[in-house]
């Protein structure tokens, strides 16, 4: 079977990871989301739901039976040890499923967006890091756009993840997204030619 070369996408909340994600999609790359599996090992009638019911008890449910995420960051805020068996819980499903998206993959290579790849520091199951970046400045104005956010908001998200140096220590590739969707699609098209070749290169190498 083989394997495709998967590049891990992270950035800063508003940085333009789903706009970039976007233009690889338009290309035909598969783009797996680690923010949307998370949200599908946990649905009614999964097993995931069943084993945080069974560890936090039913009061982490809404009445119509799913993810009642609010009560349960109410319990596992300010408490390590529970936030850590959620994890435990959480993190093998979660890789398992990414695993099997990659799989299906039959494309020469994927992109896997990971919001806090740098927060989590889970780079191995990436074989390349793309970072997407813009100054704060811009992170600030996005978001508080696109979500309503004061500013006070928009700062505290921003000082609760990596800093940018941080992410852009990490960075194998990074897209400046301080321009227009012009410029982003430009950056795509060449760093897509640059990902074929390395997925060529790993699987004439295997
Ligand atoms: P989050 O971390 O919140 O998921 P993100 O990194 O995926 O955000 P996007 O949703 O792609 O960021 O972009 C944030 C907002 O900024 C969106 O409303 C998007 O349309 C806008 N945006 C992104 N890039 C550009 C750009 N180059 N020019 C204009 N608007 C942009």
């Amino acid at each position: 079977m083989s394997w495709p070369y998967v590049v891990g996408v992270t950035g800063g909340i508003g940085s333009g990871k789903s706009t970039v994600c976007a233009e690889f999609e338009r290309l035909g790359v598969v783009v797996i989301d680690a923010d949307e599996v998370a949200r599908e090992v946990v649905l009614p009638g999964s097993q995931g739901l069943a084993a945080i019911v069974a560890e936090f008890g039913a009061g982490i449910l809404n009445p119509m039976g799913s993810l009642d995420r609010s009560a349960l960051r109410r319990v596992v805020f300010a408490d390590p040890a529970r936030r850590e068996s959620l994890e435990k819980i959480l993190h093998p499903l979660i890789r398992t499923r990414i695993r099997e998206q990659v799989s299906r993959v039959l494309s020469p290579y994927c992109l896997l967006a990971i919001p806090l790849l740098v927060e989590k520091g889970n780079y191995d199951q990436v074989n390349r890091i793309l970072v997407v970046d813009c100054p704060v400045a811009t992170q600030i104005s996005r978001v508080m756009a696109r979500d309503n956010l004061t500013l006070q908001e928009a700062e505290a998200i921003i000082r609760s993840q990596a800093t940018r140096e941080q992410r852009l220590n990490k960075a194998d590739e990074i897209i400046v997204n301080v321009a227009d969707i012009e410029s982003v699609k430009s950056q795509v098209e060449r760093l897509h030619a640059d990902y074929l070749a390395h997925a060529a290169n790993l699987q004439t190498s295997l």
